[in-house]
Formats: structure tokens, C-alpha cells, sequence
């Protein structure tokens, strides 16, 4: 489908704790849709900020008559705040962005140009993520190369939320009706026709990251328990070998035992067994644990995000 500059524009940009950067992010994005022939709209999503993102969202929507601000109830998380912009937008194609510029303003253009060209998604992949530190770097390469290699859902590797999707790519998310949302996974999972274009990552511009170790951490699990059970069934293998060494060992005990007589209680190799297997049965029912706690939530079919207002 080829598309004119007529078609309407969203930009969805959550926001959670950003009094520091929304204003720049604001001239930036003015900036760079100046130049652009499509109309836009700019969604803001205040994420349950403790700050006053919300006044200065409430105050650049006076001055900006494109802008719409949602105001969560509470703090959702970016998924839930994503989510509640992509059911709010109301135009032709779509496009996911952090507001403390990390994700480069400008990329909309060559967004917009690869979508008149005819594709329904236009990935940013970040070229070089030095402003990154190292140690996130690594753990989010492990994770993708782990994550790919279990689901069957690829997702790609230094590619972020930040994209173009049209109106097609959005109807496909929105008919996912899962309500634990780990994006990356559901962008990766609808498929369509896709374009990439690549970036420069900055450093944030001001203000703190709110993803630290353990909440990476849980968002990994999060990523690999939504769309992969292999760490389910992998406990069915493990078995099978436990229990075929545990036999080869219990028949050589026997056969010793047999023609050597009774010898001194093996109590050392008797608690590392024990303790080894009672080890592994932990982890299996950890896993387990895991998969009951997300099938419980889901269960409930609870919303994924209140909204309190729209301004
Ligand atoms: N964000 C949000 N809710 C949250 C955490 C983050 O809406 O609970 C927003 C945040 O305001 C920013 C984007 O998600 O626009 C990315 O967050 P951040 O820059 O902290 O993540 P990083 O770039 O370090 O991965
Ligand atoms: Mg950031």
C-alpha cells in the first residue's frame, strides 16, 4: 500500500519521571515534524511519575495543539504505558519513542520514507550502543542469543521499541489479548513486511535510567516465560538423564555389592547425591513456579493499565 503525506502520524512517548528532558525532547520532535508534510499527533503517556512530568506535559499541550497527554493512574511500567499509546492513537502509522532522547528525533524521517516506500514496520537498529555500559550490553546480548534460541519468535538483536508500525501491524498487537505485554516479543511475533534503519544510540540527556539490574533481570524472564516453553519441558530431559545415570550407578552398586559383599555407608557420595538431586528438583519447581505465577495473572484478566484522565 503506498501511502500519501496526508496520512496521520502518531508518536507515542511514555513517560515516567521525565520533568528533566520532556521540554528538549518537545523541541526536538518540533523540530524535526516542521520539516515533515504529514500531520502528526503526539501522544504522552504519564506513567504514574512522582515528579511534575505531568504539569509540563499539561503546560506543552497548551502550547502545542497536537499534543494529547494520557495520565495513568499509577505507575504501570513502560509495556502497560506503550500499550495504553497504541490503544489511544488514532493514526496510519505508529511510532514508539523514549522521551529522554535516546532515541534519536530525527530517524522519523527515514521512518516515514522506507513506509511510502510500502513497508508496515521500520525498525531502528542501534549501530553502536557505547553509551551503553558494558555490562548491559553483554547481559542484553546473552539474553537475545538465549532468547532466540529457545522461542521460535526471533527477536532482533539491537533493535528497541523505537519503530515505525502501520495501522495493519497495530490491529495484529492489539489482537494479541495477553495482558502481561513484553513488547519486543509481540512487535517480533505479528511479523510484516520489515525495513531497517540504523542509529547512533545517545547517552540519555538527563534524569536516570529505570531499569536496573533486577527489574532487567525479571524483564528477561518475563521475555523468555511469554513466548517460550522449552524451560518447561527441558525438566522432562533432565530427568531422563538423571535417571539413566542414576540406574547405570544403582546396577554397578548392585553388582558390587553382590560380588564384593557389603562395604563402609558411602556417606559423603550419599549427601552430594542427595543434595545435588534435591538441587535440581528446586529448580525444576522453580520453573514451574514461574510459569503458574504468569498463568495466574493472566487468569485474573485484569487491564493493563487505568487510565485517570486524558488531557
Ligand atoms: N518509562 C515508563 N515507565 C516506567 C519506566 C520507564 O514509561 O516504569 C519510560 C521512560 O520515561 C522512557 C522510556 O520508558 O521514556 C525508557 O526508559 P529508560 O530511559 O529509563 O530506559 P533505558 O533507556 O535505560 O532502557
Ligand atoms: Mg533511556
Amino acid at each position: 500500500m503506498n501511502v500519501d503525506n496526508t496520512a496521520l502520524i502518531s508518536i507515542i512517548a511514555p513517560c515516567y519521571n521525565e520533568e528533566a528532558v520532556v521540554h528538549h525532547f518537545m523541541e526536538e520532535i518540533e523540530r524535526v515534524i516542521t520539516t515533515m508534510e504529514n500531520p502528526f499527533e503526539l501522544i504522552f503517556i504519564n506513567d504514574g511519575s512522582s515528579d511534575n512530568t505531568l504539569k509540563k506535559l499539561i503546560t506543552l499541550k497548551k502550547r502545542y495543539d497536537y499534543i494529547r497527554v494520557l495520565n495513568l493512574s499509577r505507575n504501570f511500567g513502560k509495556e502497560a504505558a506503550m500499550t495504553a499509546g497504541i490503544d489511544y492513537a488514532k493514526g496510519d502509522a505508529l511510532i514508539p519513542i523514549d522521551v529522554d532522547l535516546q532515541d534519536p528525533p530525527e530517524l522519523i524521517k527515514e521512518f516515514v520514507i522506507k513506509w511510502n516506500e510500502g513497508f508496515d514496520v521500520v525498525l531502528a537498529k542501534r549501530v553502536d550502543r557505547s553509551s551503553d555500559t558494558k555490562a548491559k550490553r553483554k547481559s542484553a546480548e546473552l539474553f537475545y542469543k538465549f532468547h532466540n534460541k529457545i522461542s521460535h519468535v526471533k527477536i532482533p538483536n539491537n533493535v528497541g521499541d523505537y519503530r515505525l508500525m502501520s495501522r495493519k501491524v497495530v490491529k495484529a498487537i492489539q489482537s494479541l489479548p495477553e495482558n502481561q505485554r513484553f513488547m519486543k516479543g509481540i512487535f517480533a511475533w505479528v511479523g510484516f513486511n520489515t525495513a531497517t534503519v540504523e542509529y547512533v544510540r545517545d547517552p540519555r540527556l538527563a534524569g536516570e535510567t529505570n531499569f536496573n539490574g533486577w527489574k532487567l533481570w525479571n524483564f528477561a524472564l518475563e521475555g523468555i516465560t511469554s513466548f517460550s516453553t522449552v524451560p518447561l519441558r527441558v525438566w522432562l530431559y533432565v530427568g531422563f538423564v538423571i535417571a539413566f545415570i542414576a540406574l547405570i550407578f544403582g546396577s554397578w552398586i548392585i553388582l558390587k555389592t553382590l560380588i564384593y559383599g557389603i562395604d563402609a555407608p558411602g556417606y559423603a557420595s550419599m549427601t552430594t547425591i542427595v543434595l545435588f538431586l534435591g538441587g535440581i528438583q528446586l529448580m525444576g519447581i522453580g520453573i514451574l513456579g514461574e510459569y503458574i505465577g504468569r498463568l495466574y495473572i493472566e487468569a485474573k484478566r485484569r487491564p493493563v493499565y487505568i487510565i485517570d484522565e486524558e488531557y
